[in-house]
């Protein structure tokens, strides 16, 4: 049966940090604030996997007052998200997930994220979608404050024995 799960993930961006989105270092003047690389793309598909199979969230599992996570890249959290799934002896059948950025642009970097993303995830990058949108100057994403993502997975997991 294939269970649905969703995911939204936002960071500050300051100066002095590096811009990390789906596992692409991007040029830009400012980077994401976090505790790990910041990577609101990666967290976002994490927590939606997380969420199809029913496990806590990201910050539960891997909490930013851990040593261990300071300047993780997030790969490693799709990687445990995607283990939970095997260990269910489930399988993700596809991701789909958007950014909201104002800048920079995004585009140039969507082929190269799809790889990072289906290799933490062990899938074909077919199975793996990435859009990018502005927030057409509004809000906080317009006024460059912050960066956010969404995400939605789609698992199929064993029917349970009756
Ligand atoms: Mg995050």
């Amino acid at each position: 049966m294939v269970h649905v799960g969703i995911g939204y993930d936002v960071h500050q961006l300051v100066e002095g940090r590096r811009l990390v989105l789906g596992g692409v270092e991007i040029p830009h003047d400012r980077g994401l604030d976090g505790h790990s690389d910041a990577d609101a793309l990666m967290h976002a598909i994490t927590d939606a996997v997380l969420g199809a199979v029913g496990e806590v969230d990201i910050g539960h599992l891997f909490p930013n007052t851990d040593p261990t996570w300071k300047g993780a890249p997030s790969r490693v959290f799709l990687e445990e998200a995607a283990r939970r799934v095997a260990a269910r002896g489930g399988r993700i059948v596809n991701i789909d997930a958007t950014l909201v950025a104002e800048r920079p642009k995004i585009f140039p970097h969507i082929t190269a994220m799809k790889a990072n993303i289906a290799s933490a995830l062990g899938l074909p990058p077919t199975r793996v979608g990435v859009k990018a949108t502005t927030n057409e100057t509004m809000g906080f994403v317009g006024r460059q404050e912050g960066i956010a993502a969404m995400a939605v997975a789609a698992v199929d997991l064993p029917e349970p024995a009756a």
